[in-house]
C-alpha cells in the first residue's frame, strides 16, 4: 500500500461532496467581467441591453431544454423568471434614459439586488445571491460579446465562488472543485452531489499560491498541493479501492442485507431531495429511514404550504409503495434554514433548533402535521421528531399529531394511526429513552457525536473528535438495548452508518437497522455481508 507523504503541503477545508479527484489546478477567474464597447444614445443603449437580456434568456432556455436534472432546471427557470421581471429591469432602463451606459446601469441595478440578498439573515437568501451574480455576468457577456469562463474537463477547478448555472453548463468528467465560499445546502453543493463531483470548501484561493497540480480528498476535506509520487500513488490506490468497492457492491445492491451468519439487517435510505427518487433503485432498500424535509423544501426559501407538502410527501410514499417512509418534521436551525421559519432559529447547533423551534411555531408544526395526515393512507408513513431533549416535547408533539389526524379525514378510514418516533441525538435523551412516548427511535449520530464530544460538526479542526470512540459506542449500545427491552424499533440514520468501516462497530452495538446516504447502500451491504459474530 502506498503511503501519504508527510512532506506534502496539505490545506484543510470542509468536505461538501465525498470522492477523490486529481490533476492540474485550473484557476477560474471570478473577477467581474470587463469589456469595452462604444457608448451610444440612450435609446440605442436601451436596445442593446434588451438584446443582451433576450440572448441570455435564450441561452438559459436552451440549457433548460438539455437539462435532465430537475433541480438544475428549477434553478435555471428561476433565473429566466428573474430576467423577465419588469420590476427589476424597469429602474435599470430608467437609469439608461437618464444617460447611463447600458453596462453600468445593469451592473448597478443587479448589484443592488445582490447586496440585498447578501444582507439577508437567512442563509437561503444569501445562497440565492449566487443566482443573481450568474444572471449579471451572463447578460454582461452578451453586451460585451464574450463567453463566460468554462473550466476544462479534467483537473481540480479552484475558484472563490462558482455560480450554479456555470456548474450546470459544464460536463465535469473526473474533475473536482475547490471553492472558497459554499455551504452544505447551497445549490452548488446539491448539484455537485447529484453528479458525484467531489467538492471541498473553505480553502483560501490565495493559499494555493503557484501550485500546479493537486489531489482533492473530498472525504477528509483536504487539498494536497503538488503531490509527490508517493502521495499521488496513495490517492490513486485509494480511488481505485473506492471504485472496486463500488463495483463489488453492485451484485449485493439489490439483495437483502444479511451478515455472514445469515442474520438479516435492514438497510434504508436517507432522502434530502425529490430528484434522488429518480436514481435510487427502490429494490435496493428496505424503506426510507429519514426524509430531511427542511432540505426537501430548502430551495423555496419559505415555509411550504400544506398543499405543497402533501404533494411532496405523497410522491415519496407512492414511490416507496409498501416500504416504510420516515418523514422527519422540519429540523431548522444550526446550518439549515427554511425562510421565515428560521427567523428566530439559532445558527448555533446548541440553540433553538429542531423541535425546540417547532413548538415555538405551532402554525408551522400544525401545517406540516396536517399535510402528513392527508397522505397517511398512501403508504406506510412514520413521522419523526428531531432534536428531542425532554419527554414533554414528545408529549406535546403527540398531542398536535393526534389533533391533525382527527381533523383531516382521508379515504379508507380504517387507515392505522402512523407511528410517531423520535431522533435520539441529544445525550440527555440518549441516556433515558425509556422516559419518552415514542413509537420508534432513530439515532442521529451526527448530532449525538458533536454533543458528546463538545465539538461542533462544522468545525473542520475538530473532525477527529467526531468518531465512534468507545464512549460514543457505549451510548449507542445503551440506546439499542433500551429500545430492544421496550420492544420498539431502533435504527441509526446519522452518517456513521454510511461509512462501511464503522458498520461492524455499530453491528457490535446491536444495531440491525440503518438508514444511509443513497450512494452508500451497496458499500454498507457489503460491510454487513462480511460481518460475523466474534467467537
Ligand atoms: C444526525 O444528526 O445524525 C441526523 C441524521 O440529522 P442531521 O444530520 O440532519 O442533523
Ligand atoms: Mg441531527
Amino acid at each position: 500500500m502506498a503511503k501519504l507523504s508527510p512532506a506534502a503541503t496539505v490545506l484543510k477545508g470542509i468536505s461538501l461532496v465525498r470522492g477523490i479527484a486529481f490533476g492540474p489546478i485550473v484557476r477560474l477567474d471570478t473577477q467581474q467581467l470587463k469589456g469595452a464597447r462604444a457608448i451610444e444614445s440612450p435609446s440605442a443603449e436601451k436596445a442593446a441591453l434588451e438584446r443582451a437580456i433576450a440572448q441570455a434568456i435564450a441561452e438559459l432556455a436552451s440549457l433548460i431544454e438539455r437539462c435532465e436534472d430537475e433541480q438544475a432546471r428549477s434553478i435555471l427557470e428561476f433565473q429566466v423568471a428573474f430576467l423577465e421581471d419588469e420590476t427589476l429591469t424597469q429602474p435599470i432602463f430608467e437609469s439608461i434614459q437618464r444617460g447611463q451606459p447600458a453596462e453600468t446601469a445593469w451592473q448597478q441595478g443587479i448589484n443592488r439586488e445582490i447586496a440585498d440578498y447578501q444582507a439577508s439573515e437567512d442563509p437561503y437568501f444569501r445562497d440565492r445571491a449566487d443566482d443573481l451574480k450568474d444572471i449579471r455576468d451572463r447578460v454582461l457577456c452578451k453586451l460585451f460579446g464574450c463567453e463566460l469562463p468554462k473550466p476544462p474537463l479534467e483537473g481540480i477547478v479552484v475558484c472563490k465562488q462558482m455560480l450554479p448555472a456555470q456548474f450546470i453548463s459544464h460536463s465535469w468528467g473526473e474533475g473536482g472543485l475547490v471553492v472558497q465560499h459554499a455551504s452544505p445546502t447551497s445549490h452548488l453543493t446539491l448539484l455537485a452531489r447529484a453528479r458525484g463531483v467531489p467538492v471541498v470548501a473553505g480553502i483560501e484561493v490565495d493559499a494555493i499560491g503557484e501550485a500546479a497540480s493537486a489531489v482533492l480528498d473530498g472525504y477528509e476535506g483536504l487539498l494536497i498541493l503538488d503531490p509527490d509520487p508517493s502521495t499521488q500513488a496513495y490517492y490513486e490506490e485509494k480511488r481505485g479501492h473506492d471504485r472496486r468497492e463500488a463495483e463489488q457492491a453492485k451484485p449485493l445492491l439489490l439483495k437483502p442485507a444479511v451478515t455472514r451468519d445469515g442474520e438479516p439487517v435492514r438497510v434504508m435510505v436517507n432522502l434530502s431531495h425529490q430528484t434522488e427518487l429518480h436514481w435510487i433503485d427502490r429494490r435496493s432498500i428496505d424503506g426510507v429511514g429519514l426524509v430531511r424535509t427542511e432540505l426537501l423544501f430548502g430551495a423555496l426559501g419559505r415555509v411550504p404550504s400544506e398543499e405543497e407538502q402533501a404533494k411532496a410527501y405523497g410522491e415519496i410514499l407512492c414511490w416507496s409503495r409498501e416500504k416504510p417512509v420516515t418523514i422527519r418534521l422540519f429540523d431548522v436551525g444550526g446550518d439549515k434554514s427554511l425562510g421565515h421559519a428560521s427567523a428566530e432559529s439559532s445558527t448555533s447547533f446548541l440553540g433553538v433548533r429542531g423541535v425546540r423551534l417547532l413548538l415555538r411555531h405551532p402554525t408551522v408544526l400544525r401545517t406540516q402535521l396536517r399535510a402528513l395526515a392527508r397522505v397517511r393512507h398512501m403508504g406506510k408513513l412514520r413521522v419523526m421528531v428531531p432534536m428531542v431533549t425532554l419527554p414533554e416535547e414528545m408529549r406535546q408533539c403527540r398531542k398536535y399529531w393526534e389533533e391533525a389526524i382527527s381533523e383531516v379525514k382521508v379515504d379508507g378510514e380504517d387507515t392505522e394511526m402512523p407511528p410517531l418516533g423520535m431522533m435520539v441525538e441529544v445525550p440527555l435523551a440518549a441516556l433515558s429513552i425509556e422516559a419518552f412516548d415514542a413509537d420508534f427511535f432513530s439515532i442521529g449520530s451526527n448530532d449525538l457525536l458533536q454533543y458528546l464530544a463538545a465539538a461542533s460538526r462544522d468545525e473542520p479542526e475538530l473532525n477527529h473528535l467526531l468518531v465512534p470512540s468507545p464512549a460514543a459506542l457505549n451510548v449507542i449500545a445503551r440506546v439499542v438495548s433500551a429500545a430492544n427491552s421496550l420492544n420498539k424499533p431502533v435504527s441509526l440514520c446519522g452518517d456513521l452508518g454510511s461509512e462501511p468501516s464503522y458498520v461492524p462497530l455499530l453491528l457490535d452495538c446491536g444495531l440491525r437497522e440503518f438508514s444511509v446516504a443513497p450512494d452508500a447502500i451497496g458499500r454498507v451491504k457489503q460491510s454487513i455481508a462480511s460481518y460475523g459474530r466474534k467467537k
